[in-house]
């Protein structure tokens, strides 16, 4: 789900952050050393969590059909993670692909709207979904078996 180049970009920012707290900024002789490992591991667990929610959010974008160069750019210009959370608030439904036809829909959806291939178990007179397990409809109290090829049951005979 969080792609290599985000993970190996996590590691170099919190590497590089011990790097500048132990490295480049200046030692004082009266300063608390335990104080400065803290700070340079928490600045650089903050940027490397950055790195790893960026990451996070291309791959996201991807699955939900939205613009992935508008919604990073968002992320990392938006300061301390509030794009992201814009971005949480914002973002469309996961989108999947009918087996038949291949058309990308919201998930959820009971039909392909192209093809009309059942893409979740269904009652057969009021077409609301079901579960596998259910014999009657939950909404309109329909017995479930007698549906031809119930969809609940072929959901079974697919796997076999
Ligand atoms: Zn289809
Ligand atoms: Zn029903």
């Amino acid at each position: 789900m969080i792609p290599r180049w985000s993970m190996v970009l996590a590691i170099l920012l919190f590497a590089g952050m011990q790097y500048i707290f132990h490295g480049v900024m200046p030692h004082h002789k009266h300063e608390l050393l335990p104080m400065r490992l803290m700070a340079g591991y928490w600045w650089g667990a903050f940027f490397a969590s950055y790195a790893l929610l960026l990451g996070y959010v291309s791959r996201d974008v991807k699955r939900r059909g939205m613009s992935a160069g508008l919604w990073m750019l968002v992320c990392v210009v938006l300061p301390g993670g509030i794009g992201s959370v814009v971005y949480f608030m914002l973002r469309q439904p996961i989108l999947s692909r009918c087996p038949n036809c291949s058309t990308t829909m919201e998930s959820g959806y009971h039909f392909c709207p192209q093809c009309q291939f059942q893409m979740a178990p269904v009652c057969g007179i009021c077409h609301r979904g079901t579960k596998i397990t259910d014999v009657y409809c939950t909404q309109c109290g329909h017995d479930l078996a007698e549906d031809y090829a119930p969809a609940r049951l072929r959901a079974y005979s697919d796997t076999e």
